[in-house]
């Protein structure tokens, strides 16, 4: 038997969206962002542990959860100041069982994951114990140094635009988390990192859709509508 959390990550205040309600809490249509991402792994995972922002777990609770009755939540944590200190606060709520255990993480403002790509995350989990859901990137990609000057191209056949869900196996991911966060390390920005520097494990790609987008600023809500509208029509 195995057995899958999702670990979904509502613990940022949005400061580049620039509202007062947090990115994840913003509607779209007349649903919040959370809820489509919530609805999206529900069918998918045997749990869900939510990390909210220190001081907004109680409306999470009550105007997400409850409202709209996502039965698979069994916890909501309360975050840390930084995404990855978020994740790790997940990671440490999870209840570890005698079954394979594998941790979908997700970003809560990616409203527009399918069920179709976090279907063959969780086949992929299970063959290869780390995957990452990603796009090959469409436009040339740079690398620049501190004075705005380009520095190099990498090849653009093996850039990759990353996502999430990022999946893996319970304890390899625990593990690289406590050494990433016990070295001090501060440039996390997503959890491929961690296994890539702390863990044991090789990450494997998992091709995903374009519109799998992380809402950030508020351009990205006039997208996301013009997405959710398509979805809808089809
Ligand atoms: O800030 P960023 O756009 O990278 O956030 C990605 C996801 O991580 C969002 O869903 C956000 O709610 C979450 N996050 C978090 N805790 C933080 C910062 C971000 O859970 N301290």
């Amino acid at each position: 038997m195995s057995k899958t959390v999702c670990i979904m990550l509502a613990g940022g205040k949005g400061k580049r969206m620039g509202t007062k309600v947090s990115k994840q809490y913003l509607l779209l249509e007349d649903r919040p962002v959370l809820f489509y991402s919530l609805k999206a792994f529900e069918p998918y995972v045997d749990e869900i542990i939510v990390v909210a922002a220190e001081g907004e777990e109680e409306y999470c609770r009550e105007n997400i959860i409850n409202k709209y009755e996502v039965a698979k939540v069994t916890k909501v944590v309360t975050g840390g100041a930084e995404r990855y200190l978020s994740v790790y606060e997940g990671l440490k709520a999870i209840n570890e069982s005698d079954d394979e255990m594998y941790v979908l993480i997700h970003d809560g403002a990616r409203p527009f994951i399918t069920g179709q790509v976090i279907k063959k995350t969780i086949e992929k989990v299970k063959e290869t114990g780390a995957c990452i859901v990603a796009v090959p990137s469409k436009d040339t990609v740079k690398i620049g140094n501190e004075f705005n000057i380009v520095e190099s191209t990498p090849d653009r056949r093996k850039v990759w635009l990353v996502q999430t869900p990022q999946v893996f196996e319970y304890r390899s991911i625990y593990d690289a988390y406590k050494a990433a966060i016990e070295s001090g390390r501060e440039d996390i920005t997503d959890d491929s990192m961690v296994m890539e520097s702390f863990g044991n494990k090789e990450i494997h790609f998992v091709q995903g859709n374009y519109d799998n987008i992380k809402l950030t600023t508020p351009e990205d809500m006039i997208h996301g509508m013009a997405i959710l509208r398509a979805k809808t029509d089809l």
